[in-house]
């Protein structure tokens, strides 16, 4: 006689669950997912969220896993809805970093899907646009640049670098920086789906830091370190894992830069280079 997977008890010859226990399961997902989601958009709904969500999830035998699974879902569908509706509101990131904290999410939880460097981005560009140079990049250790005096970083990117072998044509993913953003104006984030950047007519120049300041992008590796002023940039182009720079010089070629988060690093150093 087997037990079933839910409740424990018995549930007949060669099977595994009581279709009522797996449906009480998924309803449950359903209303914990639902409630989850709503608590990222109405501070109301985040107040007893986080019992009402254990309570649910008790009833409706779902793991720890998956009901954390659920919960840091529903926060990146909820930071994915802020960004995508414009400029991100001091209320919609206060309740995004409440949610995270009430529920105990990690950094590494939050970041899975860059959805946390996306709100932070989003927020610095809420400074920039307002006037301000944004504060947000805390690092622990040093910075691998020496950065002109009175030069402020804005934020740091894990970044792989890649250069050009000969020119190619880009078919597809690219928007093109011919288009000037109006202020708090920025693409959704469904834009960013180019296909992969890196081709097979690329070299990687290496594997480091990218750094975006108030003058300069720069990039630092152990095989390689440079960088270029705003200046010396006639076009951005964006994908979905990063950017594509290119250059004045002519003799300069286009340099790839992968951070896994193209939205992020495209808005900001464009928005950088408009200011500097
Ligand atoms: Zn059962």
């Amino acid at each position: 006689m087997g037990q079933c997977i839910f409740c424990g008890e018995k549930a007949g010859l060669f099977k595994r669950e009581h279709a009522e226990c797996r449906q009480k399961h998924e309803e449950g997902e359903k209303a914990v997912w639902a409630l989850a989601l709503k608590s990222t958009e109405d501070p109301q709904s985040l107040t007893s969220a986080v019992q009402e969500v254990e309570k649910i999830s008790a009833s409706a035998w779902l793991s720890k896993d998956r009901l954390k699974q659920l919960i840091v879902a529903a926060w990146e569908k909820g930071a994915e809805a802020a960004v995508d509706r414009g400029m991100l509101t001091r209320e919609e990131e206060s309740l995004l970093g409440k949610y995270a904290h009430d529920f105990r999410l990690t950094q590494d939880d939050l970041n899975l899907h860059s959805w946390q460097q996306r709100i932070a981005v989003a927020a610095a560009l809420r400074d920039l646009d307002d006037g301000r140079f944004p504060d947000r990049c805390h690092l622990t250790g040093d910075l691998p640049f020496n950065l002109q005096p009175k030069e402020r970083l804005a934020w740091l990117f894990h970044a792989v670098c890649y250069e050009q072998r000969t020119r190619t044509q880009y078919v597809g993913g690219s928007q093109g920086f011919s288009v000037r953003l109006a202020k708090g104006l920025y693409y959704r984030t469904s834009v960013f789906k180019g296909r992969p950047v890196v081709t097979s007519f690329m070299s990687q120049v290496g594997s480091g830091a990218l750094g975006l300041t108030d003058k300069h992008i720069y990039f630092h590796s152990p095989q390689s370190a440079f960088r270029i002023a705003y200046a010396k940039i006639v076009a951005f182009d964006p994908f979905t894992d990063g950017i594509e720079i290119h250059q004045v010089a002519a003799s300069a070629k286009p340099k790839v830069f992968v951070t896994g988060d193209g939205w992020s690093v495209y808005h900001l150093a464009a928005k950088l280079a408009q200011l500097a």
